[in-house]
């Protein structure tokens, strides 16, 4: 069987590295000249570290970043919620913090010794499928006919557009950022996920999350333009090391499977990074990839991802409308809220599993 996976991000690594596992040797191109030094993704769900961990990898990735234990979240500066999430979890189903691209070395360097090689600087132009194949033409003019192939190029996916499939949705108005910081290890606490609601100047709130990444390393993210002027919290920033400004998708591909042609992670699905699911559900869009190619069975394949996918993109567009929202009847409710996770044990297990499970 020949498989060509577009994309080596975090989905088509895992589909990659799922696939060699099970003795079948893809091709995994990219059009990039070498791997990526952004890091979107910082959260890494227990259950990607087990899907990972058939290959080795979640143990590498989970030993390499630090544990989340602990979320916290602010409205105007007054805590909401302060929860321990080991305390309703088997203790190893920690959140692990470490940068995208810490992650994607990782799994290609395990991928490499499992006898596959990402191939950078291949572009794919066109994917075209008929009767029990498809034919991927790459920018310098070749082309090649497969098995199969995996479309795991990203929001922009060539894979989905060379198939006219419709990514039914829209582009959210604000303009959010990034930005990498370097603090003083002793200032903050390293497992704790810091969550603000904030006082915005429009007719919406605006969000800011600060996640460690690793001893002295925090990565903000907010619905506002400069994440860094947002903070509400006034520490001893040692260096600001990456910022950067984003738009935000919410769209969903209308079928997962044409032909010989699957796809997958955010070549199917985008939304808002509130919540932190995207490279989690890619991840397990590109195990199941995998698997459906090697079991034949693609039509449970389309069925079981949309239906996930749509679950994830309906769960966080309402978690986004809340956060944002300046309706006072909204705010009360979240004041009770957070007392009730705070406080009663059963609101405090359905809040842990909301964060930790896919
Ligand atoms: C600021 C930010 C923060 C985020 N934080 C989180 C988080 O904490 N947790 C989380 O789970 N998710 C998070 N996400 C989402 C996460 O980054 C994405 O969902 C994830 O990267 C999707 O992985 P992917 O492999 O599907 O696509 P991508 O990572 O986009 O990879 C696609 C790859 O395909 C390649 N490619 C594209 N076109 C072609 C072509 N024509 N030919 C060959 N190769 C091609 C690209 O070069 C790229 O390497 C965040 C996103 C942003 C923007």
């Amino acid at each position: 069987m020949n498989v060509l996976i577009v994309g080596a991000g975090p989905t088509g690594l895992t589909a990659a590295l799922e696939l060699a596992r099970r003795g079948v040797i893809p091709e995994i191109v990219d059009a990039k000249d070498a791997p990526s030094t952004l890091s979107r993704a910082v959260g890494i769900l227990p259950k990607s570290i087990e899907t990972l961990n058939r290959t080795g990898v979640g143990d590498k990735l989970a030993e390499s970043g630090v544990q989340i234990t602990r979320v916290d979240l602010y409205r105007d500066c007054k805590r909401l919620v302060d929860v321990d999430i080991t305390n309703h979890t088997d203790p190893t189903d920690f959140i692990t913090g470490l940068p995208q691209d810490k992650t994607e070395t990782i799994m290609s360097e395990t991928l490499a010794s499992l006898g596959v090689d990402v191939q950078y600087g291949r572009q794919v132009v066109d994917v075209e499928t008929k009767g029990t194949s498809a034919t991927a033409t790459f920018a310098d003019g070749r082309t090649a006919t497969y098995d199969w192939v995996i479309g795991a190029d990203g929001v922009a996916s060539t894979t989905r557009e060379s198939l006219g499939i419709h990514y039914e949705g829209y582009e959210l108005a604000e303009t959010w950022s990034i930005a990498d910081l370097e603090l003083l290890p002793e200032d903050y606490d390293t497992h704790k996920i810091n969550a603000w609601m904030l006082d915005g100047d429009c007719d919406q709130r605006d969000v800011l999350v600060m996640l460690p990444m690793g001893r002295g390393r925090v990565r903000l993210v907010s619905s506002t333009p400069n994440s860094v002027s947002a903070l509400p919290l006034d520490l001893d920033i040692e260096a600001v090391r990456h910022t950067g400004n984003f738009r935000i998708s919410v769209r969903h591909a209308e079928s997962y499977v044409t032909g010989r042609v699957l796809l997958a992670g955010d070549a199917a699905h985008a939304h808002s990074p509130v919540g932190g699911r995207g490279m989690n559900l890619g991840i397990d869009d590109g195990q199941a990839a995998a698997s459906a190619v090697i079991e034949e069975d693609t039509e449970t394949y389309a069925q079981v991802r949309q239906a996930k996918a749509s679950h994830v993109i309906n769960g966080t567009e309402r978690a986004r409308k809340i956060i944002l929202s300046n309706n006072p009847i909204v705010g009360a409710g979240l004041k009770l809220a957070g007392w009730l996770i705070t406080n009663v044990t059963f609101f405090q297990r359905q809040f842990v599993e909301n964060v930790t499970q896919l």
